[in-house]
């Protein structure tokens, strides 16, 4: 067995919220780790977690921590008696395995009933390491290794690195958002962001058949169950057949707001499945100036339309930042495979960039919104739901009430 520490970071700060953050992390970490359930032990106490690890799954389950939001960093950690001997034949065993020249010894008493000064323990692990090895000196300053020593009620933790994880708060703490996911770059890096900072995001994706294909859909369910290594364990994801009322828009009188009239709608939409579901806000992958429809005049349009907060988490990055991070979380190779969304058939030849809140009103007399928006709800919006990796069942979303 190996011995992982799991630390909390942020949520040490958190003072009323801390224990109801960490039995969530706690609950997330169990879920995302299920699958290797025989594998694993948990040993929690108020400031930490430890998993014992089968050593074969070791590397598996540091990439799965690593990814979970709430969890600042891990160390691969031996675990010793609270005894003096034993500390120092640990440390030493340690020693002799590292491969560069310089060291620093730590410790860290939090167990204050050990009797021992740290001081007088650190230099005695130093100078046993430098009587028993020839290739290791010591520098305190920028040393190539540090042997940490954290003396805790339970034990002796020893470890010689720091594993930056996700950081972020636990999903699920923040409660629940309606993530616009087109399948493009943007909107999944928005999703990731809002599940950083503690909310569980589900899904919501418009297509036009015949005019978008399979492959344009399969390719936004590939996008959902990628994100959900850093999502709740269970989501899920909504797909809502937009085609009908993107023929009535296609007969509006100004052509230039058509996009503005779908983004409205869109809204509208995600807003009315909000209220079924228990989301809280809506998340869209928008990014300031970037097209027509994202200028602040655009947003603003949009914006009216939403009775929920909009969080837009890449509002001010530029395209090659959201790329990067696309690219981190491993959704770029998938949003950049070629299908069209819903948008890009239907682009008028010059979509307004300053849209006007009247002129959209003006234009929505002409359709039946409010019908529309109710049978787009009852009859074209299907649900997939997702436990633990698997879709598990899909149904049509009225069929929940
Ligand atoms: P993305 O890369 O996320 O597609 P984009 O730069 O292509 O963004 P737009 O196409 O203007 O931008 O879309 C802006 C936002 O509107 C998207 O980030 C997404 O949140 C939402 N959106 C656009 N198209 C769809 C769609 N077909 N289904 C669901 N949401 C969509
Ligand atoms: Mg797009």
């Amino acid at each position: 067995m190996k011995s992982i520490l799991v630390r909390y970071g942020e949520l040490t700060l958190k003072g009323n919220n801390r224990s109801v953050f960490i039995t969530k992390l706690v609950q997330n970490i169990k879920f995302k780790l299920k699958h290797l359930k025989e594998f694993v032990e948990y040993k929690k106490d108020n400031n930490s977690l430890t998993i014992e690890v089968k050593e074969e799954k070791l590397e598996e389950v540091l990439k799965i921590l690593t990814r979970i939001f709430g969890i600042y960093s891990v160390s691969i950690v031996d675990i010793v008696e609270k005894n003096e001997q034993k500390i120092l034949d640990k440390t030493l065993e340690i020693a002799q395995a590292l491969k560069e020249h310089t060291f620093k010894v730590e410790v860290e008493r939090k167990d204050k009933s050990f009797d021992a000064n740290s001081m007088d323990l650190k230099i005695k692990i130093a100078s046993n390491i430098l009587r028993n090895t020839n290739h290791l000196k010591v520098d305190v300053h920028n040393p190539e290794n540090k042997i940490n020593v954290v003396i805790k009620s339970d034990g002796v933790y020893i470890f010689t690195s720091r594993i930056s994880a996700a950081k972020g708060l636990p999903v699920g703490v923040s409660g629940k958002g309606l993530s616009m996911l087109s399948g493009g770059i943007d909107s999944p890096v928005a999703s990731y962001l809002t599940m950083k900072r503690g909310m569980q995001v589900d899904f919501l994706h418009f297509m036009t058949p015949p005019h978008t294909t399979p492959e344009a859909l399969d390719k936004v369910f590939q996008l959902a169950k990628r994100l959900e290594r850093y999502n709740q364990s269970s989501f899920s994801l909504y797909v809502c057949d937009f085609s009908m009322i993107l023929r009535e828009l296609m007969h509006i009188k100004e052509e230039s707001y058509r996009i503005t009239l779908m983004r409205r709608i869109f809204m509208r939409i995600g807003n009315e499945i909000s209220n079924i579901i228990g989301a809280k806000a809506i998340i869209t992958g928008e990014s300031l100036g970037q097209v027509a429809s994202q200028t602040i005049e655009s947003i603003n349009v949009i914006n009216r339309t939403s009775q929920l907060p909009i969080l837009r988490p890449v509002i001010t990055f530029d395209k090659e930042e959201i790329i990067k991070i696309s690219k981190e979380i491993e959704t770029y190779e998938i949003s950049i495979l070629p299908f069209d969304d819903v948008c890009s058939l239907y682009v008028p030849r010059n979509p307004v960039t300053k849209p006007k809140v009247f002129v959209a009103e003006e234009q929505e007399k002409d359709l039946m919104l409010e019908e529309m928006i109710q049978y787009a709800i009852d009859n074209s919006v299907t649900r997939y739901v997702y436990r633990d990796g698997d879709l598990v069942e899909k149904e049509w979303l009225h069929k929940e009430n």
